[in-house]
């Protein structure tokens, strides 16, 4: 199969464009698109077919549930049992925008989009291109990230490109994502909404509007004997393939001890790579060196870590030290930073 790449900027949305991959949509194809988050690879979520395609593109396994992305809220009333008074709060405070509810499923969403479970996962996206492509599409579209399973979630078309490329129909090229992690999932079908998945809309936000929310256990410490709600939080995702490291204290400490680690595995014919930030990164010597960005803008390293990971395996790089990025409890996206990082270490953090 050849794959199409088009361009659709944001603020110059061309119908065409957007027709075309709507349709691909409704013929049972497959077709990635930019969101706020990162990119999403897209089926039509009514259509068990689809759903089984996205599946083989991503050699996912296929009891880890898709999100199914609308561009109305209105919409979730006609896939969901009933929709409770915390999605409807939750849909005026931050939809469009980065925020996935779980809700019982109706019958018109089968068992192939939600991995067999009873409940589903609703989003919709705040990125105009998404908007309209959605609409084209039918309204319903089935969508995880759009990278093969394992590799971390793509912020670029070219990282679509160099997972899909001959696997689906269509990629819509709409440049970097503005957030750069996954979104936030609320699992609203317990009797106190549940933190599944940390992302931009943190804890925080979801209880101005709803009072009292928990997260997951599991989230930042791994499975620690529980099972995590989400099914796609077992699996080790986002891994780059180098062995990752993070290594958490005071600035100055921690280059001293990654630098020192570094030229070790050096010696042992490893190839580094660096985690550090704009103020950190002039520091390291020796080794692949990024900067994640700027500890005083979160945002900025929410935007730049996949990106990093990729370029190490690129690279070849076999040892990556990362610096911390721990924060104080329940502030901003350093939640979700972290929650990403640690997976991608498979829970390997050392404190000096
Ligand atoms: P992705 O967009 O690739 O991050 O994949 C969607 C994420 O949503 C995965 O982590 C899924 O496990 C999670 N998810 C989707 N549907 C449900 C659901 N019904 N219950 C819990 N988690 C879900
Ligand atoms: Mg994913």
């Amino acid at each position: 199969m050849e794959t199409k790449v088009i361009l659709i900027e944001e603020e110059k949305i061309s119908r065409e464009a957007v027709g075309e991959a709507g349709k691909i949509i409704k013929n049972g194809g497959l077709v990635a698109f930019p969101t706020e988050t990162v990119y999403g690879l897209g089926g039509n979520a009514l259509d068990e077919k689809a759903s089984e395609k996205i599946y083989r593109a991503k050699g996912r396994p296929s009891d880890n549930p898709l999100i199914v992305h609308i561009c109305r809220i209105e919409d979730m009333y006609s896939i969901v049992k009933e929709v409770p008074e915390a999605a409807k709060k939750l849909a005026d405070a931050f939809w469009p925008g980065p925020l996935t509810m779980i809700l019982e499923k109706n019958e018109k969403i089968p068992y192939a989009t939600t991995g067999g479970l009873d409940t589903v996962a609703v989003r919709m996206p705040a990125h105009k291109a998404a908007l309209a492509f959605i609409d084209a599409a039918g309204g319903y579209v089935a969508a995880p990230s759009a990278n093969r399973s394992g590799k971390p979630s793509p912020t670029l078309a070219r990282y679509v490109m160099e997972d899909m490329d001959g696997r689906i129909d269509m990629i819509i090229d709409g440049g970097g994502n503005r957030i750069g992690l996954e979104s936030t999932i609320v699992d609203l079908t317990e009797e106190v909404p549940l933190i599944l998945r940390p992302g931009y809309i943190t804890q925080e936000m979801l209880e101005k509007v709803l009072g009292r929310v928990e997260t997951d256990r599991a989230v930042m410490q791994g499975d620690g004997g529980q099972a995590p709600k989400a099914p796609g939080m077992k699996y080790r995702h986002y891994s780059p393939e180098g062995e990752l490291t993070i290594i958490s204290g005071s600035e100055e400490k921690v280059v001293e001890e990654i630098n020192r680690r570094s030229a070790e595995m050096k010696k042992r014919g490893e190839k580094v790579g660096i985690i550090g930030t704009d103020r950190t990164a002039a520091f390291y010597k020796g080794a692949s060196v990024k900067s994640a960005g700027s500890r005083e803008e979160e945002g900025s390293i929410a935007r730049t870590l996949y990106r990093i990971l990729r370029e190490f395996d690129d690279e070849g790089i076999t040892v990556i030290y990362s610096e911390s990025f721990e924060e104080p409890a329940g502030g901003g996206i350093g939640q979700a930073i972290m929650n990403r990082l640690l997976k991608a270490a498979g829970y390997r953090i050392e404190r000096i």
